[in-house]
């Protein structure tokens, strides 16, 4: 689903009482993104997946009760908090796949980006 009223239109409070794990928004809100499942923080706008599934006995998806997970490298989570900390910009590091759908969210990692050449230091390995 595209976004076309901006990145808040269709924000939802997380129902578990979740932190998000880089700005600490408690409880998280979260905007979806363009990949099933996956949301952005609606504060930071780093990425989870918040709907994950399991296939039964009859090989049937069956949505997981889990928390919200991660959807970046753990290595990349030192860079993502102290830019949170010097900024307090969002990232919108959600997949996207119609970029003028998401204005915010090529605002922000275009920010972030010109950030991280500015910190190469906090830039993990390939
Ligand atoms: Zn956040």
């Amino acid at each position: 689903m595209t976004q076309k009223y901006g990145h808040l239109a269709n924000a939802v409070e997380s129902s578990g009482g979740f932190t998000c794990l880089i700005c600490e928004a408690s409880p998280a809100s979260w905007t979806w993104g363009d990949l099933h499942g996956e949301a952005m923080c609606t504060r930071c706008g780093t990425p989870y997946q918040l709907l994950r599934y399991e296939k039964d006995a009859a090989g049937v998806d069956q949505r997981l009760d889990v928390p919200p997970k991660l959807n970046i490298r753990e290595d990349w989570v030192p860079a993502l908090k102290r830019y949170w900390e010097e900024t307090r910009a969002f990232t919108g590091l959600a997949t996207i796949m119609l970029p003028r759908d998401y204005p915010e969210c090529v605002a922000g990692k275009r920010r972030f980006n010109q950030w991280l050449k500015a910190h190469p230091e906090m830039q993990p390995a390939e």
